[in-house]
């Protein structure tokens, strides 16, 4: 029979695994124990929802046997199983979210010297093939006839023929590699060695995992025998249970250590680094229910792709009736992963029922408090943590601000961090707020590529100078999130780019500006005249100090918007444009030689019009519409 190949990611991911120089490759039975626990309460929950009588809670199991002399493990459950097409899909294919940065050989090469990719992923399946050089996966799915056995060397691809197995579930059987000078794969063939990695990473595992080991006794003398005949002996199979099997969420906290939490969230969650934070919680009362939260230390691939699917896995009394229910998270929370269990929750309720179910909402909600707050003390307590927080889920909580028009700014805006040109750090709104000047009215923020980039714009110049701190966003979303922002603490926010910012003036300082904006208004309107469309106005600038223009914009669309928008996968290019102004330096030397100028050969002013245009977009990151023309106009200048 045609080997399959495995689908050119899986492929890839497989190589990894394979050729691992991962340190730990003995998580791979906890990622097989975690799968076969999953499968039983697939099916457990069927059983249940579907009133199927003569199965109990008691009759699953997962059962582990080694065979040192075969250098084979094997762990079998009798869980849901797996059909034809599901062994192709599950096992010939990884997680679908990963397939992104596998598409370029080039990110593979890179991935490849970096063990850190594999944990993007998430472990699961594929991990035995760190310490197996064969895998054969016989399964039967509950209510099929045919069972299918898988069997690949992960290099070549695989095979699925049918298999005569007769009971429902999954055996899967590790052909452990050969010992070499630096890995004794053969260690995993040691009793002693799999007990302890299974109370070490799966004794919460809520059904009992066995081991089979074959013992021999004497037998009892035969009735008559002589009594100095040798005594006989047989072999028997004991099976001993291995796991606790109380959920770890059950448990008193006080007796849990961070490393059981921390191996329950890697196993359960399939991530190779501890999480950052450990968030266990329950109540009795109305509602009752246990719930064991994690942030994890870093955002899993995909979780910035729609299709990242949040949720948090649902328990109804040690049921499994949810793997994940969106609805427990806000999508500002949506990273948080683990587990509630809750006795107040029907068993037999669809998704769509739960969504409007009161107990979840009241559930939902304080989590959310419950996540929320505990965020904050971390913010208050622990800002090192915190930050790494930020930096990896920060986006999201600003995508939050911006989300349903604002709708949960209240909720999260005070978890909100952004760079701040005076503290050259991460700061809060609140600290930002309270270190304001008495005469500073708004909150003023500067967008742009980078914090680096941002810092050098002309528009921030006069704030800084006034000793105002300014907010830089170098996320897309930024602009949009703080404009939904609007306000904080009565305080609004204010882009460093708008037309008008807001500052005091003196009456003196009024005066001198109207009477320089009287002398050069010829030469500003035969600017505008000369740049046509492109601007709705010339104006003299109140917040330049050394640069001699400005391009800022007025309305509701800013420049930096503009950008963004036009970058929009299906936008109306030509429809997004932001109302440009052009600010000239009122105190730069080249306002002066536009005058002189413009006394001398007014003509000649559409030209330096045009390329003081071009300098005005190119300090904002934009494009110019014509380099060629520029280039040319510049080089007209340069004359001896
Ligand atoms: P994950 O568990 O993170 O989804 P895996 O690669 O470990 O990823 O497993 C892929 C899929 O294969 C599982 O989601 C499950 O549907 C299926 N699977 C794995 N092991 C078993 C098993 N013992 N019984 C039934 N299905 C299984």
């Amino acid at each position: 029979m045609a080997k399959k190949q495995f689908k050119a990611e899986s492929k890839r991911l497989l190589d990894l695994m394979i050729n691992s120089v991962y340190t730990h490759k003995e998580i791979f039975l906890r990622e097989l124990i975690s799968n076969a626990s999953d499968a039983i309460d697939k099916l457990y929950y069927k059983i249940l929802t579907e009133k199927i009588t003569g199965v109990s809670k008691k009759d699953f199991f997962v059962r582990l046997a080694l065979d040192e002399d075969a250098r084979t493990i094997t762990i079998s459950d009798n869980g849901i199983g797996m059909t034809k097409p599901e062994l192709e899909e599950n096992l010939g294919t990884i997680a679908k979210s990963g397939s992104l940065l596998f598409k370029s050989e080039e990110a593979t090469e890179k991935a490849a010297s970096k063990i850190d990719i594999i944990g993007q992923f998430g472990v699961g399946f594929y991990s035995a093939f760190m310490v197996s050089s064969r895998i054969r996966v016989v399964s039967k799915a509950y209510g099929e006839e045919q069972a299918w056995v898988w069997e690949s060397d992960g290099a070549d691809g695989y095979t699925i023929k049918e298999s005569d197995k007769a009971e429902v579930g999954t055996e899967i059987t590790l052909f452990v590699k050969e010992d070499t000078d630096e890995e004794k794969y053969g260690e995993f063939l040691s009793a002693w060695r799999v007990k302890s990695l299974v109370k070490r990473y799966s004794d919460y595992i809520r059904y009992p995992i066995l081991m089979v080991a074959e013992k021999s006794r004497m037998i009892e003398p035969a009735e008559g025998a002589p009594e100095d005949a040798p005594p006989e002996y047989e072999t028997y199979i004991e099976e001993e249970t291995l796991n606790s099997m109380v959920p770890l969420w059950k448990r008193q906290r006080s007796k849990i250590t961070e490393e059981e939490y921390a191996e329950f969230y890697k196993g359960k969650f399939s991530d190779f680094e501890d999480p950052l934070k450990v968030i266990h919680t329950g109540v009795e009362g109305v509602i009752s229910y246990d719930a064991l939260l994690f942030i994890p230390s870093r955002a899993p691939y995909g979780y910035y792709t729609k299709d990242f699917e949040k949720g948090l896995q649902l328990y109804s009394s040690n049921v499994m009736i949810m793997d994940k229910a969106a609805d427990l998270l806000p999508d500002y929370f949506s990273f948080v992963k683990g587990v509630v269990d809750s006795q107040d929750l029907s068993l037999n309720i669809s998704r769509e029922l739960l969504q409007h179910d009161r107990q979840m909402k009241a559930i939902a909600q304080r989590l959310e408090k419950k996540i929320k707050s505990e965020l904050e003390t971390m913010l208050g307590t622990d800002r090192e943590t915190y930050e790494k927080f930020w930096e990896a889920f920060g986006l999201q909580i600003k995508f939050g601000l911006y989300d349903g028009y604002g709708t949960a700014k209240e909720k999260i805006q005070d978890l909100v961090l952004y760079y701040s040109s005076s503290e050259k750090k991460l700061v809060t709104f609140g600290e930002y707020v309270s270190r304001m000047p008495e005469d500073q009215k708004y909150i003023y923020y500067a967008t742009g590529e980078s914090v680096e980039k941002i810092d050098k714009l002309p528009q921030t110049e006069l704030l800084k100078d006034k000793g105002y701190e300014i907010l830089y966003g170098a996320d897309q979303v930024d602009e949009f999130a703080l404009k939904m922002t609007r306000e904080y603490e009565g305080k609004e926010f204010k882009s460093v780019s708008e037309g008008d910012l807001g500052l005091e003036e003196s009456e003196e300082d009024k005066k001198k500006a109207e009477k320089k904006a009287e002398k050069y208004a010829d030469v500003l309107a035969e600017i505008k005249k000369a740049l046509g469309e492109k601007v709705t106005d010339v104006r003299l600038s109140k917040r330049l100090k050394s640069h001699p223009v400005v391009l800022v914009s007025e309305g509701g669309l800013s420049l930096e918007m503009e950008k963004i928008l036009k970058q929009m996968p299906g936008a109306e290019k030509e429809h997004i444009k932001a109302e440009r102004v052009l600010e000239i330096n009122a105190d730069h030397k080249v306002l002066k030689a536009l005058g002189k100028i413009y006394e001398s050969d007014k003509k000649k002013i559409a030209k330096y019009a045009d390329i003081l245009y071009a300098q005005a977009l190119l300090m904002e990151g934009m494009q110019i519409d014509d380099p060629v023309a520029f280039c040319n106009a510049v080089c007209d200048l340069i004359e001896p």
